[in-house]
């Protein structure tokens, strides 16, 4: 292989595996600079800056965000198989207009999992989900309604990996491409309970079309895990009642009542 065809190829892996860091919560990564004793940490978004607040040890061994507690018992690297399979995918045609793929984000432990519906502007550009207007009413509900902490109490991903144009709904063909990844990252994550966000997500989970006004609130099961119903949060945005923010202020409390059981 030429030099700059390597060079290009060990570039590209780079890259990836620093987005997939960023996807799965990293902010930094510790680098040995030639420069000093002491290492640099650089920001996932491209700056460096010293870290030298924190211990030497921890600044070199960065713990992994798939290195689960000893005692949980849950698998460790299943999501990163997924991640890796599913690699610079091609497989539908929303590849070729997104930016980057959206796998996910938050902790891979999590015993609560959001499934969204697929990435929109602010995601393709950043490569995480839930980052726009929705995003941030989603982290609303989390830290507000709930009190749990977004990144560490929760995952979150949605039902196609890539931007549909335009924010149009995924069609049928792209739900069918991307949903396998889904399955197994849930699998991989296997929380105690799903979060389907909206009609997309909930009917995707089911195989059948759900009318998300009447079945939301309810408990149905995916694969041998909770799964629970509610708005997506840009309906919420869009349709800002009391009666829609009670709606889902009450299926979350019944989240909570599961997962403290
Ligand atoms: S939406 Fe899913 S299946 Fe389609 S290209 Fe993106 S990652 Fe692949």
């Amino acid at each position: 292989m030429a030099p700059d065809t390597e060079r290009a190829l060990l570039l590209q892996q780079l890259k990836n595996y620093l987005m997939f860091l960023r996807e799965s919560g990293h902010t930094h990564v510790p680098l040995n600079s030639e420069l000093s004793e002491l290492p640099v940490m650089a920001t996932l978004s491209g700056t460096f800056h010293d870290s030298s607040p924190q211990p030497l040890e921890s600044r070199m061994v960065p713990k992994s965000p798939f290195t689960k507690p000893e005692d949980d018992g849950k698998p460790s690297s299943g999501l990163v198989d997924v991640r890796e399979e599913l690699g610079d995918c091609e497989r539908c045609k929303l590849c070729e207009t997104r930016q980057t793929i959206v796998f996910g984000s938050g902790n891979p432990n999590a015993d609560l999992v959001f499934v969204g519906e697929g990435p929109g502007a602010d995601e393709d550009a950043q490569g995480l989900p839930f980052v726009g207007r929705a995003g941030k009413k989603l982290t609303e509900i989390i830290e507000k309604g709930m009190l749990l902490d977004r990144e560490k109490d929760t995952y979150i991903c949605n039902i196609v990996k890539c931007r549909p144009p335009g924010n149009r709904d995924p069609e049928k063909d792209e739900v069918e491409a991307c949903k396998p990844f889904l399955i197994k990252q849930l699998k991989a994550i296997r929380p105690k309970v799903i979060v389907a966000l909206g009609k997309p997500a909930a009917s995707t989970l089911l195989g059948r079309t759900v009318p998300i006004t009447k079945e939301r609130g309810t408990w149905h099961e995916f694969e041998g895990m909770k799964l629970m119903l509610t708005y997506h949060p840009a309906y919420l945005l869009r349709a800002y009642t009391l009666e829609n923010r009670q709606a889902v202020y009450d299926d979350m409390q019944k989240v909570l009542e599961v997962l403290k059981a």
